[in-house]
Order: C-alpha cells, then sequence, then structure tokens
C-alpha cells in the first residue's frame, strides 16, 4: 500500500507523499464519491484582466491537492501568447472558452514554464483549437516532457493502455480519499477539505478522459524574446530552482513577471527542488521591480511580501538541514527532527487543511531536497 499511495500522489505533483502515515493501515469506508465539483470548491478556473493586455485565469481558490496550474494570457498585434496550459484535456478546454471571451484574436504561442502536468496537460486541447501556435519551452524542460518524467501519458494521440494506468491511478486515489475520511480525529475543516477533494477528483476523472500531451515544438536555452510593440515578451530559463527546466516570463513594459511554480500561494511545493539556486533565482526576480508578480497558483500579486517569505523559507529550511547534515544526521533523521511548525504558521495559519499540506508538499519533499544539495547528492526529477 505504502507504494501505491505514493504513486498516487506521483500523479498529483509528481512527487512522492503520501496523505498521512497511518494511512496504510485504515480500512476503506467504501462510500460512493458524493456529487460533482465544482464551482461552489473553487476548483474551476475563472479569467480576470491582470493589466491592459494581460490577464490571469486562475482557481478562484487557490490550494486543491490536485491543482491546475494559472495561465497568463498577453494580447500582440498578431496573436495571443499564453503561459502555461492547464492540467488536463478538460481544463484546456475550459481555457479556449475563458481566451474566447476576452480577445477574438488566435492563440500563437503557448509557454510551459516546467513539465509538471498541472501546467501542461491541458495544451492538446487548446492546440486543437488554434493548430498553428507553438509550444515554447526550455530544452530541459522538453528532454522531461519527452522521457521519464512523463512516460505514462500518450504522446500527440491518445492511447487505450496509457490512459488505463491513468485510470488505475484515479482509481487508488479515490479510495486513498475514502480512507482518510474513514479515520477518526479528522478536524471538520479536514472533513471538509478531504470531500472537496472527492469531488475534485469526480471532475479530474472527466477532465483526463482523453489525456494526450502535447509536445514542444520549439525550444530554447537561456532566453527567447517574443516581440511585440506593447507587449513584448522575454522568456527566460532563471537556473535551477522549482525544476531545473523553469521557464520565467517577464514583460518589460507591464513590469510583469510570471514566475510559474517558483511562486506558489498560499502553500509552496517544493518536490524535487534546487533549494540554494531557486532562493538566488528569486532575489534575482525582486531585483527587476516587478509591478506584478503572478504565481504558478495562486491570485496575482501587486509587492514582493510573499516572495520574501518564500526566501526566507528556503533559508529557514536549508539552515535548519545544514546543522543536522553537520551534526551527522541521516536525512530521515533530519525530517523528524526539524521543526518549521513557524514556517508553517506563516503560510498556513491556524488552518489544519493547509498545514497538513504545507507538511506533505514543502517541509518534507524540500528538507529531502536540501539535504541532497548539503550532502553533495544529485536532485532528480519525479515521474507525474
Ligand atoms: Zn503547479
Amino acid at each position: 500500500m505504502a507504494r501505491v499511495v505514493r504513486r498516487l500522489f506521483a500523479l498529483v505533483l509528481s512527487a512522492s507523499i503520501s496523505l498521512s502515515p497511518a494511512d496504510e493501515t485504515a480500512p476503506s469506508a467504501g462510500t460512493p464519491t458524493p456529487g460533482t465539483p465544482t464551482v461552489q470548491d473553487g476548483y474551476v478556473q475563472t479569467i480576470a484582466p491582470v493589466t491592459k493586455g494581460v490577464w490571469l485565469i486562475a482557481q478562484p481558490q487557490a490550494f486543491h491537492i490536485q491543482p491546475i496550474g494559472n495561465v497568463v494570457v498577453i494580447e500582440h498585434a498578431d496573436g495571443l501568447v499564453l503561459i502555461d496550459g492547464g492540467g488536463s484535456t478538460g481544463a484546456g478546454r475550459r481555457i479556449v472558452d475563458l481566451v474566447r471571451s476576452v480577445s477574438d484574436k488566435p492563440v500563437k504561442a503557448i509557454a510551459l514554464t516546467h513539465w509538471h502536468g498541472d501546467h501542461v496537460l491541458g495544451v492538446s486541447a487548446i492546440v486543437q483549437a488554434w493548430p498553428s501556435a507553438e509550444v515554447i519551452a526550455t530544452d530541459v524542460t522538453d528532454a522531461h516532457l519527452r522521457g521519464r518524467s512523463m512516460k505514462a501519458y500518450p504522446k500527440g494521440a491518445p492511447d487505450a493502455t496509457l490512459q488505463a494506468a491513468f485510470d488505475q491511478r484515479l482509481d487508488s486515489v479515490e479510495r486513498s480519499l475514502r480512507d482518510a475520511l474513514a479515520k477518526p480525529g479528522l478536524a471538520p475543516r479536514e472533513r471538509e477539505g478531504f470531500a472537496a477533494s472527492q469531488r475534485l477528483f469526480v471532475q479530474y476523472r472527466q477532465d483526463t478522459r482523453d489525456l494526450v500531451l502535447a509536445l514542444p515544438t520549439r525550444t530554447f536555452v537561456d532566453s527567447l524574446r517574443l516581440d511585440d510593440a506593447t507587449h513584448p515578451v522575454e522568456l527566460r530559463h532563471p537556473g535551477r530552482g522549482n525544476t531545473d527546466g523553469d521557464l520565467i516570463a517577464w514583460l518589460p513594459r507591464q513590469r510583469v513577471m510570471v514566475a510559474g511554480d517558483l511562486l506558489v500561494a498560499p502553500v509552496p511545493f517544493g518536490f524535487n527542488a534546487y533549494p540554494a539556486d531557486w532562493q538566488r533565482t528569486l532575489r534575482a526576480m525582486q531585483a527587476q521591480t516587478p509591478a506584478w508578480w503572478i504565481p504558478g497558483h495562486g491570485a496575482a500579486m501587486r509587492d514582493d511580501g510573499y516572495v520574501t517569505r518564500v526566501v526566507d523559507l528556503i533559508d529557514a529550511t536549508r539552515d535548519a538541514v545544514a546543522a543536522q547534515v553537520r551534526q551527522g544526521a541521516s536525512m530521515d533523521d533530519a525530517k523528524k527532527r526539524i521543526d518549521l511548525s513557524a514556517g508553517r504558521a506563516q503560510f498556513a495559519g491556524d488552518d489544519p487543511w493547509l498545514s497538513r499540506w504545507f507538511d506533505r508538499y514543502w517541509t518534507q519533499p524540500f528538507i529531502e531536497a536540501a539535504y541532497r544539495e548539503a550532502t553533495g547528492a544529485p536532485i532528480e526529477q519525479g515521474e507525474g
């Protein structure tokens, strides 16, 4: 079961985590998954202007255990540039409708911030609507999309065998959610969170019925400028951080910084990350003094207060790990001994649901990454 539970959330965020250590022995409640989602849960993305000629497609409620990455729409004279493409074919179809609700222009390019499924699996639906759209990524992200990291996904056209395997992974997610809900002692907020997650996976199963991964058609190594008279876009690989192939987008005229998952609110994600590089990259981005920060998940931000909190959190985590390494602690020892409750309170407040996921989506994976970094062990990208 441990293996299954780890695998299930490999699906969620290309990561290895579990709902909780005790889930392995929890009985299955056997209750049917209720309801359909999820407008009321803030899952279905909506579109809103950021500044003239720039829109953000985002989930009204920022945190979900299976999230959909933000999509930024930038208007050029000859078409629209999208940053990221949503997390499923269904989400991609809704993105097409949202884009059409604000502009008659065609999408001419979709730039991918990184390879994780919640940012790329909707691209196939978008290029179906605008077949001449370019799909742009860094060369490193392109390699992950074509290689081991995304080997579970059909490329170019649906594939019955891969689809069946994916659906089985969803079965195990749903079982784990039922098991989690059957446990005694959950706070009401956690119970509500798991119930909303059940509704989410009903929608996600519909949205992923015809999974296809659209591959990049254009790649770059360091930077690529998409020129325009009013809204030029500078795509950059700022170095490693959230992944080893991160792409950020900078609009020098509007001073909009599109950060991908280098910035995620309200709870950051720390899987297979590069802590020192991440910190350096965020500081370099702050030095550009953006007027707008657009995170990979969560609402657009006007100032960099949240960015500073993330930089400080990375700092605190790296320091704590370095101290453990100096004392000769193993990685498991370090995970047990390091107390990030002050950081957790800053990000999750007293919300037990967010606190739970702060521990699983940040503390555990990021301590692992920082431990690897401190001991010189390689940090490799996972599988989606
Ligand atoms: Zn993401």
